[in-house]
């Protein structure tokens, strides 16, 4: 599908044709209301609305499926909530914090664990004094090793928002590593030029930009090459992907995705086990499943192509290694999970639990 820009409500999609047939326009409608909708020309164009099991279709048109709310589900999933400073620092581990200077993004996921958070009706983009507050606090934590920018999507700041930010990062002697979460490059290739590629370098830090992805018809021939323009400028990059019922439950296209992103010098990094964010469950698939999948990627592509599968814990725990010792499957088929301070969880969580 063709447009010239940014659609972002069900009836600009529907004038597009991008509402599949069938689907109930009003059910769709009321999606609209309840979460953020935004789809760039470059996700537009990859849609394949002839195909109603289309991957790219499925990640981003809204589903009449998002209405139903399971009692698991919570608005926080990951627990940002409960490891909040200041605003837009989350502090979880030790060496590292997350910075979310804005809850922006030039698309918006249906499966995304933070949907209460970002969009027009999120938590928008921190003040100029939240800002200062947030950066204090990396400056006077020298235990911080690590920032990672996310929100939202960091690279929808301008080049000169982001390389403010850089700079004052740059400043903190103790920071080492800048590393940002982005879907960018892919959704809005066109967006990662020089200025925004001269605005991640910091001197004297490491920047590292992890690319969210999650279909390997999502790296285009646009999408390689605004990785390109990052890694030549000396950036290195890392892949995250979800692991997401009816768009890659499959090890064939993770293999092809996997593959994809090591060609164009993106080291895998992890597939996340998708979270309990509300309206998701079309997405999710069980611990049981996921585990198929990923050991059957083992031995089948190269060792530089295996990416860590991960699953947040509910609550603010942390992440823990599906493949690990931490992750025993109990008798009633669910799963015992210690965190990384040594906390045991069943997952998945009952309602009220
Ligand atoms: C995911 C996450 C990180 C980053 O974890 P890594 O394992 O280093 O990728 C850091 N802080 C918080 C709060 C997180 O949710
Ligand atoms: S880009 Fe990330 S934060 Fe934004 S909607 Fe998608 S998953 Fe959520």
């Amino acid at each position: 599908m063709s447009v010239a820009r940014t659609l972002r409500t069900v009836a600009e999609l529907e004038e597009a044709g991008l509402v599949p047939e069938g689907s109930s326009l009003a059910e769709i409608a009321r999606v609209g209301e309840r979460y953020a909708v935004a789809i760039t020309p470059a996700v537009a164009a990859l849609v394949d609305a002839s195909d109603p099991g289309d991957p790219i279709a499925r990640q981003f048109i809204p589903d009449a499926a998002e209405l139903t709310v399971l009692g698991e589900e919570r608005a926080d999933p990951i627990g940002d909530l409960a490891h909040s400073p200041v605003e837009g620092i989350v502090h979880r581990y030790p060496d590292r914090v997350l910075l979310k200077a804005v809850h922006v993004c030039p698309v918006y996921c249906r499966f995304c664990f933070r949907r209460e958070m970002v969009g027009p009706a999120g938590l928008g983009t921190l003040t100029p004094e939240q800002l200062d507050a947030a950066i204090d606090y990396i400056a006077t934590h020298p235990e911080i090793w690590e920032v990672i920018l996310t929100g939202g999507d960091p690279l929808v700041l301008s080049a000169r928002r982001l390389s403010d930010i850089m700079q004052r990062l740059a400043a903190v002697e103790h920071v080492k590593v800048v590393r940002i979460h982005t879907r960018v490059p892919v959704v809005e290739p066109e967006r990662i030029d020089a200025d925004l590629v001269a605005a991640l370098k910091a001197s004297g830090k490491t920047t590292y930009v992890a690319l969210h992805a999650n279909h390997p018809r999502e790296l285009t021939a646009q999408a390689r090459a605004a990785c390109a323009r990052l890694i030549e400028a000396g950036i290195a990059m890392l892949s995250q992907t979800v692991l997401l019922k009816g768009v890659n439950d499959d090890a064939e296209i993770l293999a092809d995705l996997m593959r994809a992103f090591v060609e164009n010098r993106i080291r895998p990094y992890y597939l996340h086990h998708p979270d309990l964010a509300p309206g998701t469950s079309h997405f999710r698939l069980g611990l049981g499943e996921g585990r198929a999948i990923v050991e059957r990627l083992r031995g089948r592509i190269s060792g530089l192509c295996q990416p860590t599968y991960i699953l947040d814990l509910p609550g603010g725990y942390g992440k823990v290694p599906v493949l690990s010792t931490a992750v025993e499957e109990t008798d009633d088929g669910r799963f015992r999970i210690s965190d990384f301070r040594g906390g045991e969880h069943l997952y998945p969580p009952q309602p009220g639990d």
